[in-house]
């Protein structure tokens, strides 16, 4: 297939707001394609070059990109620039240069060729790389039609956003089988399982639907990762699940770990980190790494488990907030350094090429602790065993005294549901059992334009802050981005623009990060529910910042108070900022919340 054919699939795909045409598209799409192009076609439509879990980036910015299109086709950089902020859109724009000057026709390329094209764009590094991909992206976009030109510019700059995910495509795979979606189920079970969406769909083209019956999990290939249900009394989870393993709810980031060990001695092993949403994070947590292989005793392995950062000294599990500070790009090894992560496992999915999926979490879980060996790192999850609604409540309140977040109860016999929600695990969290039942009313002090759908509010979250009466000033509690209607977040955009001030005011203390792109005076109050307060270095209230030992820098001598999973309940138009809950009030909210 020419890359042109692509890109006139995806014009039809882009100009139709149906779900169910964009199916057929698709479906047509993949007929079309050769075997060996439906798993390239794939990745390209979702606008990437590999599977989701894979990180292959560009490393292009908008800059770049302008200049590799003026050097491809003999224009000033400023001539680019000027026509991309009328139009918005880099794809729109190299099309219409391409259609002016005369560069519309191109070469035939085909899918491959671009696809290869790109792939020696994202993956050039080192020095000089920068220049060579500008160079090559030229080339490319000088040498293809102006339509295919469109698409090619917006896959390194993540603007391709046809408007469906992973999830259309499983339905489309469905269609090209019989033209139904009956065969989605068997389709997406095999997705669960495997979650490389180019796997999937070359299996279901060149070998068939049979095949997909029989897959099995990969080392090195993520499974989508099982979830929990939720319940709010002890009672009603041993009337669903009977006897149940109970384990701590460790407030944490959940990992999947893959492990494969070549049997040559001393050959390197093959360990990856997948997180909940599939991304890639071994660099993350070299901790961890090392612990798994020490510790795991398995030629192949795929385990799953929380990371917490963990004080084995004290017993202590750090807040969130703190183990959060682990999941960075930069300064990894000295962080790891500083706050050294458990990962408290409790899943054996995969064991030297037997799968586990299948098998009753009383079996997952006998077979993992005889896969963990000793060590400080990787950490068995304690579980303890009971259908007593009464020693669940004292398990669980132990566990909430103990600072954590609650417990999960799983059901003996239940299988692993990849990519599920599932009353095989229910978790049983503080908030619901009445943790932080008062709510806190907030100050709006800013907010950050939006990405994605939300760019059309022109507001993606916003700054919120508590009173400081002794002080008089406002001090940040939380950036909330989430859990608002389409009504609130245009209610909230229209009432902030008619407070919009130039830079920040004085009697606003905000943390760099919490920087806004528009500061608004402070005049809205806003209720807000939280399931707690945590304690956060990047919030100012109740912050003390100090000389570090080296008396060189100031540096964050005791965390601000934050909220954990904010969210709005309504504007408060009867108050005023200085009546919002001020600094003290939240203090002692948070002495109540310790006592609970
Ligand atoms: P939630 O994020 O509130 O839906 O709760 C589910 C999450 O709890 C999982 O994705 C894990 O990250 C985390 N978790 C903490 N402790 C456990 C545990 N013992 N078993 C399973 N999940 C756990």
């Amino acid at each position: 297939m020419t890359f042109r054919r692509l890109a006139e699939y995806l014009q039809r795909l882009e100009e139709t707001p149906l779900r169910n045409k964009m199916t057929q598209i698709l479906s047509e799409l993949f007929g079309e394609a050769k075997n060996r192009e439906i798993g390239k076609i794939c990745y390209l439509l979702l606008g990437r070059l590999a599977p989701l879990y894979q990180t292959i980036e560009f490393g292009l910015g908008e800059r770049m990109i302008i200049r590799a299109i003026a050097d491809g086709l003999y224009k000033e950089a400023a001539t680019v620039t000027k026509k991309f902020k009328k139009s918005g859109d880099l794809g729109i724009t190299v099309e219409q240069i391409k259609n002016i000057s005369g560069f519309n026709k191109g070469k035939a390329l085909s899918l491959n060729d671009v696809y290869e094209a790109l792939m020696t764009i994202a993956i050039a590094s080192g020095t000089g790389s920068q220049e060579q991909k500008i160079k090559k992206l030229g080339e490319l976009i000088q040498e293809v039609d102006s339509l295919s030109a469109r698409y090619i510019v917006r896959i390194p700059i993540g603007k391709l956003r046809l408007g469906f995910s992973d999830m259309t495509i499983l339905d489309s795979l469905s269609f090209l089988i019989n033209g139904t979606k009956k065969h989605r189920p068997v389709i997406e079970r095999a997705y669960n399982l495997r979650a490389d969406i180019g796997f999937i769909a070359s299996v279901v083209k060149g070998e068939g639907i049979e095949k997909l019956e029989g897959i099995q999990p990969q080392v090195g290939t993520p499974i989508l990762m099982a979830r929990a249900e939720r319940m709010s009394s002890s009672k009603e989870i041993i009337d669903k699940i009977g006897k149940g393993a109970i384990e701590a709810k460790y407030d944490g980031f959940r990992i999947q770990a893959h492990l494969k060990r070549n049997k040559k001695k001393g050959s390197n092993e093959f360990i990856k980190l997948y997180s909940r949403n599939l991304e890639d994070v071994t660099l993350m947590y070299p901790d961890i790494v090392e612990g798994l292989k020490q510790q795991i005793k398995a030629d192949e392995a795929i385990i799953e488990g929380e990371a917490v950062a963990y004080n084995p000294n004290t017993g202590e599990y750090l807040p969130f907030q703190e183990t959060v500070q682990r999941k960075r790009k930069y300064d990894i090894e000295a962080k790891a350094k500083e706050i050294p992560l458990k990962l408290f496992v409790f899943e054996l999915l995969f064991k030297n090429r037997k799968s586990y999926i299948n098998d009753w979490y009383e079996i997952r879980k006998k077979e993992l602790k005889k896969t963990v060996g000793r060590g400080e790192t990787i950490l068995f999850a304690p579980e303890e065993v009971t259908d007593n609604p009464k020693r669940l409540e004292e398990i669980f309140q132990d566990a909430v005294s103990r600072g954590l977040e609650g417990v999960m109860a799983k059901k003996l016999d239940g299988v692993y549901r990849a990519g599920a929600r599932d009353f095989s695990w229910i978790k049983f969290k503080r908030s619901y059992a009445g943790k932080l039942t008062d709510t806190i009313d907030a100050v709006v002090m800013g907010y950050d334009f939006g990405q994605g759908k939300r760019a059309g509010f022109g507001i993606g979250d916003f700054l919120i802050g508590v009173y400081d009466n002794q002080s008089d000033m406002f001090l940040t509690i939380a950036k909330i981005g989430t859990g608002l209607t389409d009504e609130e977040w245009r209610a909230i955009k229209v009432r902030s623009d008619k407070l919009k001030v130039n830079g920040k005011p004085l009697n606003y203390e905000v943390d760099k990060i919490m920087d806004c792109d528009i500061w608004i005076a402070p005049e809205i109050v806003v209720e807000i529910r939280a399931d707690e307060i945590t304690r956060s270095p990047v919030h100012t209230a109740g912050r003390i910042m100090g000389p570090s030992k080296s008396g060189s820098a100031i540096e964050v001598k005791e965390a601000g108070l934050a909220l954990r999973f904010p969210r709005l309940e309504k504007f408060r138009d009867d108050k005023t900022p200085t009546d919002a809950t001020t600094l003290k009030e939240l203090k002692e909210m948070l002495k109540k919340q310790k006592k609970l």
